[in-house]
C-alpha cells in the first residue's frame, strides 16, 4: 500500500471542508451586504459603496447554472486550473442565496450533455491533481440528483 497522501487545498482560504460539507469562503462587506468570491480584503466590489471592512462567511452549498461550456483552454483566475490542464466542464453557478455567480470545474463524470442552464448542483470537494506526497483539493460543482418533484411537460 501507498501511504496515504496529505489532502491539501490548492488554494489557501478559498473554501472549507467540515462536518457538514465543504463551502467557499466568501466576504460581505459591512457597509452594503455585498458579496464577494474569492473574498475582498480592501475595497468593496460594489461601485457606488467605499465600505473597507468585510465578514468572512461560508456561501451557499447550492446553487443553479447559469452558464457552462466544456474547456478546452485554461478558464481564467479565480478558477484554479491543474497543471497541465486537463479539459473539463466548466460551469458558472448562481449561488442560490448570495445570486453570485461562481465558477468551477464540474465532476469529471458529468458532461455538457448533462447540464442545462438552470440544473440545481452543489458544492463538492474532490481531487484537482496530486504529487508523490499530496492530493490537491478544489471545489466542483455536481448536479443534485435528487428528485425535486413535480417538473412538468
Ligand atoms: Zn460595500
Amino acid at each position: 500500500m501507498a501511504p496515504t497522501k496529505t489532502r491539501v487545498p490548492a488554494v489557501e482560504g478559498w473554501f472549507v471542508t467540515d462536518e457538514e460539507g465543504p463551502a467557499l469562503l466568501g466576504s460581505r462587506c459591512r457597509t452594503c451586504g455585498t458579496y464577494a468570491f474569492p473574498r475582498e480584503t480592501f475595497f468593496c466590489r460594489n461601485p457606488r459603496c467605499d465600505g473597507t471592512e468585510f465578514d468572512e462567511v461560508s456561501l451557499s452549498r447550492r446553487g443553479k447554472v447559469w452558464s457552462y461550456t466544456d474547456a478546452r483552454y485554461t478558464p481564467p483566475p479565480p478558477y484554479v486550473a491543474a497543471d497541465p490542464y486537463v479539459p473539463f466542464c466548466i460551469a458558472a453557478v448562481e449561488l442560490a442565496e448570495e445570486k453570485m455567480v461562481v465558477m468551477g470545474q464540474v465532476v469529471p463524470e458529468v458532461t455538457v450533455d448533462d447540464l442545462a442552464v438552470g440544473t440545481e448542483v452543489e458544492l463538492v470537494v474532490d481531487v484537482l491533481y496530486e504529487d508523490d506526497d499530496h492530493e490537491y483539493l478544489v471545489w466542483k460543482w455536481r448536479p443534485v440528483t435528487a428528485g425535486s418533484g413535480g417538473s412538468g411537460v
